[in-house]
């Protein structure tokens, strides 16, 4: 196994959301607070991008075209050449100034996007409580408010048999499962499958953040303060292999490359000291590990 960094020439704020585009065999990923989404070419190692008007919490491919993003409190259409954005929904105000997160789509192209309440300081583990709720948008353009009283809403992923979704809280520091309804996108039957709590070890002092999924059903959650990204068996709770990144945000993950056995892992350089940066220098930038000996699924897009 080997960690690298795979992008070096940006030093992201808040990157995030880190999308592996298998049909342009690009990176997607974004600077949440830099208001940026970005492309990138791991072959040329072209790197473009587009700076939105606001907060932009994740990417994901539309099939007829252009991207979808949580911009803001709304869900936004990104066409990328001419660089033009239409707002589609806007999700009500909730306390001074929420704000849409990570964001995925489900394998029958729904758009689930989950926000979080307004950063108080410029410390980045302070924000205004349970201000954050999971959203559905479905493919008919229609929004549907599915779980309230979040803490930071992150880390979303299916399993290959639809039957099952999973969904990290950072704050309460737990991912849940929840019985999943492919043909209606109904969640139900909210249970705790991780509790960060229950691990005594140091791997689990961080918080659980970002997360993908593996051909073997695994959960890869990037790790937040600890620079580590942990796989879990989500069905028995395991703790199965750990990954030390040279960064300490660590905030989400991806599996790409054109055998999808490559693990893309974002972070964040908001928030570190002086003494953080000297440890780290390469904060803020996209790493990949290589050689883990496992493959992810190739990443949904938006079908509506
Ligand atoms: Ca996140």
């Amino acid at each position: 196994m080997a960690v690298e960094v795979a992008i070096s020439t940006i030093k992201n704020l808040l990157g995030e959301g880190p999308h592996w585009d298998d049909q342009e065999q690009k990176l997607l990923f974004v600077d949440i607070l830099a208001n940026k989404v970005y492309k990138w070419d791991p072959v040329t190692d072209q790197l473009d991008s587009v700076t939105l008007d606001d907060t932009v919490g994740a990417v994901v491919p539309c099939k007829k075209g252009g991207y979808l993003v949580g911009l803001g409190r709304t869900v936004a259409h990104l066409d990328w050449h001419s660089q033009k954005v239409t707002k589609l929904q806007e999700i009500p105000l909730n306390g001074t100034k929420n704000r849409f997160n990570d964001a995925k789509c489900d394998p029958a192209g729904r758009f689930w996007t989950g926000s979080m309440g307004h950063q108080i300081s410029t410390n980045p583990n302070l924000f205004e409580p349970e201000k954050g709720e999971l959203y559905c948008y479905g493919t008919d353009g229609t929004i549907k408010m599915w779980v309230d009283k979040v803490g930071i809403s992150n880390g979303l992923v299916w399993t290959q048999d639809h039957r099952t979704m999973y969904y990290i809280d950072t704050v309460p520091e737990q991912v849940y499962g929840f019985d999943y309804n492919i043909n209606t996108g109904a969640i139900s039957n909210r249970r705790v499958v991780i509790d960060y709590k229950n691990y005594d070890d140091d791997d689990c002092m961080g918080r659980p953040d970002g997360m993908t999924s593996d051909v073997d059903g695994n959960l890869w959650i990037a790790n937040w303060g600890f620079g580590k990204i942990i796989c879990f068996d989500p069905k028995t709770g395991k703790k199965l292999r750990t990954v030390q990144i040279p960064a300490m945000r660590t905030t989400s993950c991806c599996f790409g490359g054109k055998n999808l056995d490559e693990l893309y892992v974002t972070c964040a350089s908001q928030g570190a000291t002086e003494e953080e940066l000297a440890a780290y220098p390469m904060t803020g930038s996209i790493f990949k590990v290589t050689g883990l000996g496992v493959k992810g699924l190739p990443a949904d897009v938006y079908k509506g």
